[in-house]
């Protein structure tokens, strides 16, 4: 098999052949393609690929290089995107079929910013229906299949971001992270995915599922590739309310800095049972070697979090039930065929639309927002949901971040969990409290099981402070 040349290319290695001259943005391209083409069939990352876009722009940018012009911070690098953020005229379906035909009329924030630094999106990829889900089972193309065993599941529900960046087929895509969608299939996969701070990154064109924890994010083979990305998408944006007025740091040139003084809070909870004695090993031995760096290690608790995962499971399938109302056949997405009146094109229109997941998450949530149970249950979990926010600004008194496990196993067999949401919900035990509580998480790649399958480390930070993940994000490159 011809070998990729982002597999065998840092992203800094790659942006500097491409500025002196080394490497073209066709060839770049080309060669990404040709890796689409091989793997793909295999893998189902992509949904959709944009060949003549992208070869014409990756010469547009080549001769504007040659002519000597600025070129942005992206120049020439391919990109995927997930198939949940609007392009104008370009098909965005969030693995629906509620929106198999859906062409967005306008570009979300983050395409626009990819452009504005010249960035090639070649296309969009596999996610569980409308980001709900941690396989990409859910999607009406069928799951992406993991990289490092394709018979394992690549997570989700940005599973088709993390398997081609893995896979090697692209360098850089973009995720949404809603409660451990980016980071979970990073682990899964073994890339870099980097949650950032909620209103970090505008929403706006995101394709909304739960509008209080949804948040975009890259996925790298390196801190450098995820620091380039969120340089590039980061910032204010008037069309996003939540979007935050606050400057951008310098990442892509301090995520180099050294941890040496960095406090590393550890929490007792997340080493018990059900955790996976390879992730625990890899996770354990990873910040003894950060503390061999100069990093120093503490115990903190996070008491509520155990109740994360049924608050998560309240609050965000009562936002999705009211922000995926608009798919109604009129005014939105896939319409029955055959009807009788207005309510029956709802019913039928709603009922083809949808796949069972989103349906489920839907019935939930209309019951937890109802007249006689919203105090029982919705009420109750934003409650809950501040207390898990107050657990981590104590603990982030003591210590700069905290790291842990991202998901209790490595990458499950395929259709393992599918008949089980249950067992599927727990799987997001470490990543949603992040979410529930705005803070950014990253995950980074620390080595394989004896079975083959990548595992990683999460670091979590406090509400704005990217850079020091992307810090340790580095340090953990450092000790490979
Ligand atoms: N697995 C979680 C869910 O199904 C998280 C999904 C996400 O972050 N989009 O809701």
């Amino acid at each position: 098999m011809v070998t990729s040349p982002v597999l065998s290319h840092s992203t800094t290695e790659l942006l500097s052949s491409l500025s002196n001259g080394d490497l073209t943005s066709r060839r770049l391209v080309e060669s990404c393609l040709e890796q689409i083409h091989l793997q793909n069939p295999t893998l189902n990352a992509f949904v959709s690929v944009d060949e003549g876009y992208a070869l014409e722009l990756a010469d547009q940018i080549d001769t504007r290089r040659a002519a000597g012009e600025p070129l942005g911070l992206l120049a020439g690098l391919p990109l995927g995107i997930k198939d949940n953020m609007c392009r104008t005229g370009k098909p965005t379906t969030c693995g629906s079929r509620m929106l198999a035909n859906y062409r967005p009329p306008y570009d979300a924030h983050v395409v626009e910013r990819i452009k504005a630094e010249d960035g090639i999106i070649v296309g969009t990829t596999n996610m569980d229906e409308f980001a709900m889900g941690s396989s990409t089972e859910t999607s009406i193309y069928g799951p992406s299949r993991n990289p490092a065993n394709p018979d394992h599941s690549a997570g989700g529900s940005s599973g088709g971001s993390a398997v081609a960046v893995a896979s090697g087929m692209v360098p850089l895509t973009l995720g949404s992270d809603t409660g451990g969608s980016i980071r979970q299939p990073a682990a899964f996969c073994g890339c870099v995915g980097l949650k950032p701070t909620y209103g970090r990154v505008s929403r706006f064109g995101l394709v909304a599922f739960a509008s209080s924890l949804d948040q975009i994010g890259p996925f790298a083979r390196d801190a450098a590739g995820a620091s380039l990305v969120l340089q590039a998408i980061a910032g204010h944006d008037t069309r996003d309310s939540t979007s935050l007025q606050r400057d951008i740091p310098a990442y892509s040139e301090n995520f180099r800095a050294s941890i040496q003084g960095m406090r590393i809070g550890i929490v007792d909870e997340h080493f018990g049972k059900g955790l996976n004695s390879d992730v625990a090993n890899s996770v354990t031995s990873t910040i003894d070697a950060l503390q061999e760096l100069g990093a120093t290690v503490h115990r903190v608790t996070l008491p509520h979090a155990k109740y994360s995962v049924a608050t998560y499971y309240l609050i965000a399938p009562s936002e999705a039930s009211s922000n995926l109302a608009r798919y109604d056949g009129i005014h939105y997405g896939h319409r029955s065929e055959q009807y009788d009146d207005l309510v029956d094109v709802y019913c039928r229109s709603r009922g083809e639309g949808f796949g069972p997941e989103v349906k489920r998450r839907i019935m939930l949530g209309t019951y937890a927002l109802s007249a006689g149970y919203y105090d029982a249950y919705y009420l109750k979990a934003l409650r809950v949901r501040r207390r898990i926010r107050e657990d981590y600004d104590q603990a982030f008194d003591n210590v700069d971040v905290i790291a842990g496990p991202v998901s209790p196993t490595p990458a499950f067999p395929i259709g393992d969990k599918a008949n089980d949401p249950l067992a599927m919900y727990l799987n997001d035990i470490y990543t949603i409290s992040a979410n529930l509580s705005g803070i950014p998480g990253i995950s980074v790649p620390t080595g394989v099981s004896p079975s083959g399958l990548p595992l990683a480390i999460q670091f979590q930070a406090p509400l704005f402070d990217e850079l020091r993940l992307l810090q340790l994000a580095a340090a953990v490159e450092s000790l490979r």
